[in-house]
């Protein structure tokens, strides 16, 4: 399968956010110069390059924002040489709230960005600040009038739920502010405790740093009343989009798509194998320094491995899943407790089922392997 995706890790951020467990270099000065030849000499040592026009280009991170307008414009010029975009690509950088300015966005278009993903996380400034963002809450309406005035209709707002109650965070405030700004697309993000987080730590000294289990359904579900009431559609388990707005990037991974990734800790796949990048940037930068393939490691999907990702992608979407007519009477408490429906042979959960999806996701696949 010729890749019609293709990612770009850009691991630069000025400090650790406090939930964070990405792949990121913090720096104080971003190596732009540096991380963009590196780039360069991953494309030549891989050999990569396509005839057929990619349909998206997403620059994530870490913070591609950091990267300024010029090095931005480099990274797609770079990229676009070797993987033409169609003429209606989507092409998407993640920013900060701080790297919103209307010089910024009108150079990121230049340079054919059509997406920005907004990590906004929070319009509340205690929260912000124990998350260790950089930005305030004031800074994000600066930057919405940024995007909007500068001709980025198609952009998303990320949002955390579940934080620690004694934090005093009013999640119904949060998503009202959003709303308010009206970005045709939002993503949730639950927080969660990953291992090697400054909230780890935290948790280990005793700390309350996560929301309950019932403060999590009780957040959710009231985002998904909220915004399936203010237009937006529930396409996936943690995006709402505006009719027709939903991400064509992230849409490529939940359809099991063919896509290219570069940089440090960038999964890649062709449609059989999964390989991805050194993960810290010091060492992927010294690979392609030395004309070595930055690969870290690489797996070839077994037929059970498939099954499971069918499963569970499909599951993950208003798109569902196919459904087996030896599967029906599997799902029937599911479908009788109002955690999914049943159409055109097509099983489709609902909020309060993907709250449940892993449970479903192992079931089905444990049915399908058999
Ligand atoms: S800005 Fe994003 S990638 Fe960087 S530390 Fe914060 S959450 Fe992680």
């Amino acid at each position: 399968m010729p890749p019609r995706h293709v990612y770009v890790h850009v691991p630069f951020c000025a400090r650790r956010c406090s939930y964070c467990d990405f792949a990121i270099a913090v720096r104080s000065r971003v190596p732009s110069d540096e991380y963009v030849a590196a780039l360069g000499r991953e494309l030549e040592v891989r050999a990569l390059g396509s005839e057929h026009p990619v349909d998206t280009i997403y620059l994530g991170g870490g913070t591609p924002s950091r990267l300024g307008p010029q090095g931005v414009a480099r990274v797609i010029d770079l990229v676009s040489h070797r993987f033409p975009p169609a003429a209606d690509a989507e092409i998407t950088i993640e920013a900060n709230p701080d790297d919103v300015t209307p010089d910024a966005v009108a150079a990121w278009r230049t340079a054919g960005v059509n997406r920005v993903s907004l990590g906004v996380q929070s319009f509340d400034d205690n929260a912000l600040a124990w998350m260790h963002r950089t930005h305030d809450s004031a800074r994000v309406g600066d930057a919405a009038r940024a995007l909007s005035g500068g001709g980025i209709d198609n952009w998303s707002l990320d949002l955390i739920f579940a934080l620690p109650a004694t934090l005093g965070r009013d999640w119904a405030a949060d998503v009202e502010r959003a709303i308010a700004l009206a970005p045709p697309h939002i993503s949730l993000y639950g927080l969660t405790v990953e291992a090697h987080t400054p909230i780890a730590r935290w948790r280990e000294r005793g700390d309350a740093v996560e929301g309950t289990e019932d403060a999590y359904e009780i957040e959710y579900l009231h985002a998904d009343r909220a915004l399936t009431a203010a237009g937006y559609e529930h396409y996936e388990v943690s995006n709402f989009g505006r009719p027709g707005l939903a991400s064509r990037h992230n849409r490529s991974y939940w359809t099991g798509a063919s896509y290219v990734g570069l940089g440090p800790a960038a999964h890649g796949f062709d449609g059989a194998v999964r390989r991805w990048n050194e993960r810290e940037y010091a060492a992927w930068f010294d690979r392609v320094a030395v004309g070595d393939d930055p690969i870290a490691g690489l797996e070839t999907l077994s037929d059970e491995n498939r099954v499971a990702e069918q499963v569970y992608l499909g599951l993950r979407t208003t798109d569902g899943l196919p459904l087996r007519a030896s599967e029906c009477a599997h799902v029937d408490p599911w479908v009788n407790a109002g955690w999914a429906t049943v159409t055109d042979e097509r099983i489709r959960l609902t909020s309060t089922g993907w709250l449940r999806l892993d449970t479903l996701a192992a079931s089905l696949t444990m049915l399908r392997s058999r």
